[in-house]
């Protein structure tokens, strides 16, 4: 038998996502200027959109502060992080941004990584060996499935939401230590967990809690603390938190929080923490601004959470069902990949951004427009987009508004 030549696989693969309307493309913004975008087209000429797919909750990206504290980092102390933590990466910038993090959720001690997607590799991997448990909710983000690969450890999925199932789950294997982990809001979906039930499952269980809260950070909860805040939980009840500051801070990087013993342990032994970079301490400057924008701002959220009643109530008006969410995330369900992707063209025909999600990112035959706000949206802007979406939704076939939208398969 011949050797499988992987570049064979590669082309068949290849086509196989064409197929199925899966493929992926990149595109390129040349310039941003608030919620608007300069985006290159396949002639190479530039198109300015509206965009309505990016995670800037609060507008915060592009704040003088922000870029600014940046700026003023890079210029005295460098462009790049160096070394890792352990070497001599370990900078005051980023040793305050974790003081800052701390104090702000309430908790004992923070520890900050690269990125969301190593927190999560190195909690699980961290925490978890093989024998152990981690029972996750089924919609939770890729980097905590990830997570669970990479430790080895016995993962089990409970239907999105279903506390009873996490029940179940941990039940299954009674004797072995149980990590319960959760998005705090839904990245796909917009909903929020059942914090309240989860925790007390956890406490039955026996189990420890964790909220990877990467959409709730900044956006929802007293001074935008998240979703554990949102549902009058702290840190004594949630040992570990993720925050994420790419998203609603609008810098690059993640920060855990929570329990000062459980971080220790896994500054010294997780691996994704250990082996890896330093984030640049520019970059934690940038974030230690946003955060007190976001903190004192309550502005932004007052604005986010008007424009989220007025998307939702133009889009009832229109027809459109939406999810149940009160997030900025505004998922508008399409069903099969062809539908999405042509419903998004026809927006961006009409000068929006809102990209398709599809599978596998999302359950197979839940394909959406995944729409987004932010509080650098202006009224003006949410009313266009809803305008947008009544003409794109018939010129793209769908018949008639409604039938955008299925219920969830
Ligand atoms: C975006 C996201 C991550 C990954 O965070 P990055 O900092 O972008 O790597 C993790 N969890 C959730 C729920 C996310 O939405």
């Amino acid at each position: 038998m011949p050797r499988t030549q992987l570049s064979d696989r590669v082309e068949a693969l290849r086509l196989q996502r064409e197929a199925l309307g899966r493929s992926r493309t990149r595109r390129t913004v040349t310039r941003r200027d608030g919620v608007r975008c300069q985006v290159l087209d396949g002639s190479g000429g530039g198109r300015w959109l509206l965009n309505f797919c990016s995670n800037d909750y609060l507008g915060l990206s592009q704040q003088f502060a922000v870029a600014g504290a940046l700026q003023h980092t890079a210029a005295s102390q460098g462009a790049g992080g160096t070394a890792s933590h352990l070497v001599c990466g370990h900078h005051a910038e980023h040793e305050a941004l974790e003081r800052a993090c701390a104090d702000w959720l309430g908790a004992p001690r923070a520890l900050l990584f690269g990125s969301g997607y190593l927190a999560n590799l190195a909690v699980v991997q961290g925490l978890l060996g093989e024998d152990d448990l981690c029972v996750q909710d089924k919609l939770n983000h890729a980097s905590l499935i990830d997570a669970a690969r990479l430790a080895g450890c016995k993962l089990r999925r409970y239907p999105h939401g279903d506390v009873e199932g996490a029940v179940r789950q941990l039940r299954t294997l009674p004797d072995v230590a149980a990590l319960l982990a959760t998005d705090g809001v839904f990245s796909m979906d917009g909903d929020i967990a059942p914090l309240r039930q989860l925790v007390l499952a956890a406490r039955v269980q026996q189990a420890l809690l964790y909220v990877d809260d990467a959409h709730g950070i900044g956006v929802i909860g007293p001074e935008g603390r998240g979703s554990v805040a949102a549902a009058k939980l702290d840190a004594t009840q949630v040992p570990l938190q993720l925050m994420t500051l790419g998203k609603a801070l609008g810098g690059y990087g993640a920060v855990l929080v929570g329990d000062a013993g459980l971080i220790q342990h896994l500054s010294e032994t997780a691996r994704p923490y250990l082996y890896t970079t330093a984030l640049p301490p520019a970059l934690a400057s940038a974030s230690l601004a946003a955060i007190a924008l976001a903190r004192k701002d309550h502005w932004r959220r007052e604005r986010l959470r008007a424009l989220i009643g007025r998307f939702r109530d133009g889009a009832a008006q229109r027809g459109f069902s939406l999810l149940p969410s009160t997030t900025p995330i505004q998922p508008l369900l399409c069903g099969d990949n062809a539908r999405a992707n042509a419903l998004a063209q026809a927006l961006e025909v009409r000068g929006y951004w809102v990209t398709a999600i599809r599978p596998p990112t999302v359950p197979d035959g839940s394909a959406r427009l995944r729409i987004t706000l932010s509080a650098a949206h202006s009224e003006a802007d949410v009313d266009g987009l809803l305008e947008a979406l009544s003409g794109a939704s018939e010129s793209s076939g769908v018949r008639s508004p409604a039938h955008a939208s299925l219920s969830p398969a």
